[in-house]
């Protein structure tokens, strides 16, 4: 996907790699380290010397954020970038890094979590990236954030207007679930033709009695483009209609991005006779913090236990010191809050 010529170092400051055939790591001049340890170490003591602000050069974030206008200007429209090697495997979020550094300012509070957890060590690893680049101070607190980067979950608490999140990608086209080439399914984009994805849909009803799309549920933006939501479970898709937020899809390994600006419809794919559902949990509620209005997922304790509990960790944790704290999406709206309503 990268353009021709767009290859090779273009950074002002002219860093490059000094290690041989390396495609990610991007330390700068000087020796390479004589192990990871020692690596580690120097990155520690003042490592952003030698690196631009925020870990991208200008003009690559330059670069990212034309393309996040393009694609807000054009929601749920895939738009191509030259996507940059960053300090991790791709498949890692090196997409949603690239979006997030290039939006972040020293001013600028930042979230990330992975799966609904700021702890895991991806989250971890990232949001420390951020910091030392970018400066900036970081939070697992939902409403404090202004940019929070997330795998594969939408944060249970309202986002504001004041707020972007930054979804990394893993695949761009929903429509490769049903044809596997990029330029067929381009055409089909290009002519609004989504009957072969109505088709896999009809499929799945006559097969099961039920649409049997888990998470990547496939959603109509603005009533143009359909778009892949990414990962995200089922309950979080409503989230994305009509939103105070702005939502950018970074996808690294396949260097597209895309967009749901604010207040956009957007729309799960669905029949009138079979409509878009959401998980159920039964009514059983966090083990927690007893919510029954939060998207809970079943973890293991290792004593042969199964705990039922939320997937947002920082949401829950707020919510065993205030029950009441509420989930609606909407802050104009709070009727929209999720059918459980209040608990504990
Ligand atoms: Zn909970």
């Amino acid at each position: 996907m990268t353009e021709p010529g767009r290859g090779e170092p273009e950074s002002p400051t002219g860093h490059r790699p000094e290690a041989e055939d390396t495609d990610d790591g991007d330390r700068t001049d000087g020796p390479a380290p004589a192990s990871v340890d020692a690596a580690m170490e120097a990155f520690g003591e003042g490592g952003l010397a030698g690196y631009s602000y925020a870990y991208l050069d200008e003009h690559t974030k330059r670069e990212v954020r034309r393309t996040m206008l393009s694609a807000v200007a054009i929601p749920g429209h895939q738009v191509p970038y030259a996507s940059r090697p960053m300090p991790l495997a791709r498949g890692w979020g090196t997409g949603g890094i690239q979006a997030s550094l290039s939006l972040l300012g020293p001013e600028d509070v930042f979230k990330v979590i992975d799966q609904g957890s700021d702890e895991s060590v991806n989250a971890a690893n990232i949001r420390r990236l951020a910091a030392d680049t970018a400066d900036v101070d970081t939070t697992t607190d939902t409403t404090e954030a202004d940019v929070i980067q997330t795998r594969h979950r939408i944060p249970e608490e309202v986002l504001t207007d004041e707020q972007v999140l930054v979804l990394q990608v893993p695949i761009t086209d929903p429509l490769r679930t049903v044809d596997p080439s990029d330029a067929a399914n381009r055409r089909r984009h290009a002519h609004a033709n989504y009957g072969k994805m109505w088709l896999r849909l009809y499929e799945s009803v006559a097969q099961h009695g039920e649409i049997d799309i888990g998470a990547r549920y496939p959603v109509m933006v603005a009533g143009r483009y359909l778009m892949d939501p990414s990962p995200i479970p089922r309950w979080d898709v409503p989230k994305l209609d009509d939103a105070d937020a702005l939502f950018l899809f970074a996808a690294g390994r396949e260097a597209r991005i895309y967009a749901v600006p604010p207040h956009t419809a957007v729309e799960p794919l669905a029949f009138e006779d079979r409509g878009f559902t959401v998980e159920r949990f039964d009514d059983r509620p966090c083990d927690v913090c007893g919510s029954t209005d939060t998207y809970r997922t079943e973890v293991d304790t290792g004593d042969g236990e199964v705990r039922l509990v939320c997937n947002d960790v920082s949401f829950c944790r707020k919510r065993q010191q205030r029950p009441g704290l509420p989930t609606d999406h909407h802050l104009d709206d709070p009727a929209d809050a999720g059918e459980g309503g209040e608990s504990a």
